[in-house]
């Protein structure tokens, strides 16, 4: 398990991380920001989650490609 984190108020929108890795981030409908995908965030929180080991590469992947350096990956 990893631990991914969003610094969603930072967020701008580009789109990156939830093409690159739809598996765990998602657009929130409600505000436009990243989200973390309800099934893996951590007290309904869009903005803190866990993650299962085979997708860590898949948030690392969407962390690299975010422009603002606002996802962490943790474990
Ligand atoms: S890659 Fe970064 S700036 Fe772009 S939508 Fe995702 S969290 Fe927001």
């Amino acid at each position: 398990m990893a631990k991914v984190t969003i610094e969603r108020p930072e967020c701008i929108s580009c789109e990156s991380c939830w093409t690159v890795c739809p598996e765990i981030f998602e657009q929130d409908p409600a505000d436009g920001l990243s989200s973390i995908k309800k099934e893996y965030r951590v007290n309904d929180n869009p903005a803190e989650g866990e993650v299962p080991d085979d997708l860590i590469d898949c948030a690392i992947e969407a962390a690299d490609a975010c422009p603002v350096a606002i996802i962490e990956v943790e474990g």
